[in-house]
C-alpha cells in the first residue's frame, strides 16, 4: 500500500542535503490509515505537554502498532490522527519524530503526489 505510515523518522539524516521540504500543513499525512509510531523517549514529553502522567496518556491516546511492537497514537473511526484537531496537531511542539521527519527524512515513491509540502531554504541548523 503506498501510504505506509510506518518507517521510523531518523532525526539525522536529510533525504536530499540540497532541497527542504516546508510542510503546508494540508494534513493528509495526519489522515492516512496506519501507525504513528511512538518511540519510548517520546512518551515523557507528550504525556507532560497534554499534562498528564505517561501512564494516563498511554492509556488514553495509545495503542499497539499493528506489528505489536510498539505503541502507535489512537486513530479516529475515519482513520484521522487522534491528535489532529481541524487543520492543527494538538501536539505540534513535541509530536513524534516520525511526524516531524516527513518528507525530509523519510518518505515513499510517489509521496509528492499525496503531500503538498514545497521546496525551500534548507534551514541552517
Ligand atoms: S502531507 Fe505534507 S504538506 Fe501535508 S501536512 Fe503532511 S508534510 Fe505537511
Ligand atoms: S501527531 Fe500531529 S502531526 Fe502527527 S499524525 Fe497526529 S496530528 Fe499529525
Amino acid at each position: 500500500m503506498l501510504h505506509d505510515h510506518g518507517s521510523p523518522a531518523n532525526p539525522d539524516v536529510q533525504l536530499d542535503p540540497d532541497v527542504f521540504y516546508v510542510c503546508q500543513r494540508c494534513t493528509a499525512c495526519c489522515k492516512w490509515p496506519g501507525d504513528v509510531r511512538l518511540e519510548d523517549h517520546e512518551l515523557p514529553r507528550i504525556a507532560d505537554f497534554l499534562g498528564l502522567s505517561e501512564d494516563a496518556f498511554i492509556a488514553r491516546y495509545t495503542r499497539l502498532r499493528h506489528n505489536r511492537q510498539g505503541l502507535s497514537l489512537l486513530e479516529k473511526p475515519n482513520h484521522e490522527c487522534c491528535m489532529l484537531d481541524g487543520a492543527d496537531c494538538r501536539i505540534h511542539p513535541v509530536k513524534p519524530d516520525q511526524c516531524a521527519g516527513f518528507p525530509n527524512r523519510w518518505n515513499f515513491p510517489g509521496w509528492r503526489d499525496v503531500c503538498q509540502a514545497l521546496p525551500g531554504p534548507t534551514p541552517q541548523s
